[in-house]
């Protein structure tokens, strides 16, 4: 993972679930926007990195969290947003809004 694809009001919903993936060695293979939210590609731990039961079903549960927020949250500024039909479509506050709401 090298580019950042999406805006800065998204990087307090990432970031923990970032750190969580290095302690727990969770690959994250991408991080990208997808429908004007995240979505987030990874997979479990290389054999020898054994989770405790349950935690991987509580990664993807947090993943599935962190993409449905991205949907509710401004991509720049992190307020509470909306989808917009943009090209490609954005997720928006009122205040960063470039198109109409889906
Ligand atoms: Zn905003």
């Amino acid at each position: 993972m090298t580019d950042k694809y999406y805006g800065p009001g998204w990087d307090p919903l990432i970031s923990p679930l970032l750190a969580l993936a290095e302690r727990w060695n969770v690959k994250i293979n991408d991080v990208m926007t997808n429908y004007g939210g995240l979505r987030i590609s990874w997979q479990p731990p290389d054999v020898g990195y054994d989770l405790e039961p349950g935690q991987l079903e509580q990664f993807r549960t947090a993943a599935l969290a962190v993409e449905t927020l991205s949907t509710l949250i401004c991509d720049q500024c992190g307020q509470p947003g909306r989808l917009r039909d943009t090209s490609p479509a954005q997720t928006r506050c009122d205040k960063h809004a470039e198109g109409p709401t889906l």
